[in-house]
């Protein structure tokens, strides 16, 4: 029998000597994720507006042993993402992956939405991810090793609910968008895939989730049960890492079944 490190699959997902770097991560699934890349060997920038939150997961992957460093960001900026991009690039030598993760979400009827609450959802969701993934991949090519681009979109990007027009039309436009990208950054050895979760408990949600309408939608989940970060962490490490080399333009749906069901 062969020993754990000659067997591919405690290798497959070593992401020793990458470096990734994580959007919205003082919060929710970026702040998991950044723990997880960090756990499978990665050197991780995280990134976020408040940064004494970045401060503090930095101080916890260097207590487990990894490696990671707190830039604020905020997506809506191209100068900023740049900023960053270059700030991250000469601390740790390199850029190969990126998990456009920062959302933001409302809920209240399509007649109540005005054109600022519009703007400040496609901005972070849709065009925050546009402008970093065109601005990471101008870098990975000069260091011609490719890359994996992964973004988080939603169960929402296919099906609809009531209160989330501009969300779920950012997270459609997120999802046609890590095609049209994998398509044309193919040919440079980069890969754009992205994850749909389904309801993930987290801050952007668990009031809500918690709640009587949350008991009622839980209900209408086929598993009968919401998610938890930890529940993406085969499909982040599955596109992060060479064993999803042959994968782009593909989206990972986690989401208890809930596509599945037209309720
Ligand atoms: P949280 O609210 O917990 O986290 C959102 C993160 O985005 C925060 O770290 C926030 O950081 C960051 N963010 C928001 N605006 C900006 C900005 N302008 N610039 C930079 N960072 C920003 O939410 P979740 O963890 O639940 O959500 C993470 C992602 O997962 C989102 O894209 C969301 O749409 C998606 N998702 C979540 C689901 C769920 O059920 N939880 C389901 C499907 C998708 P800060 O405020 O410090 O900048």
């Amino acid at each position: 029998m062969s020993s754990p490190s000659h067997n591919p699959a405690f290798t497959i997902f070593d992401l020793t000597g990458r470096t990734a770097l994580v959007t919205g991560a003082s919060s929710g699934i970026g702040r998991h994720f950044a723990l997880t890349l960090a756990a499978a060997g990665a050197e991780v920038v995280v990134t976020a507006r408040r940064v004494d939150r970045l401060h503090a997961l930095v101080a916890e992957i260097h207590a487990s042993g990894g490696k990671a460093h707190a830039m604020a960001l905020d997506v809506t900026q191209r100068t900023a993402i740049q900023t960053c991009l270059d700030a991250a690039i000469q601390t740790c030598g390199s850029l190969d992956i990126i998990v456009n993760n920062a959302g933001i979400s409302d809920t209240k009827n399509v007649l109540k939405y005005n054109d600022d609450d519009w703007d400040a959802i496609l901005d972070t969701n849709l065009k925050g991810a546009w402008m970093m993934t065109q601005e990471a991949a101008q870098r990975m090519l000069t260091f011609d090793r490719g890359g994996s681009i992964i973004n988080v979109s939603s169960i929402l990007a296919r099906r609809v609910t009531g209160g989330v027009g501009p969300y779920s039309a950012a997270k459609a436009g997120l999802s046609h968008l890590t095609r049209s990208m994998a398509l044309e950054l193919a040919r440079y050895a980069i890969r754009v895939n992205a994850i749909a979760p389904g309801y993930i408990v987290t801050e952007l949600n668990e009031e809500f989730l918690g709640s009587a309408a949350g008991d009622q939608l839980k209900s209408r989940i086929p598993s009968r049960s919401f998610g938890e970060a930890a529940s993406l962490d085969g499909a982040l490490l599955l596109l992060a890492s060479d064993a999803g080399r042959y994968m782009t333009g593909a989206e990972i749906v986690v989401d208890g079944g809930h596509l599945c069901s037209s309720l």
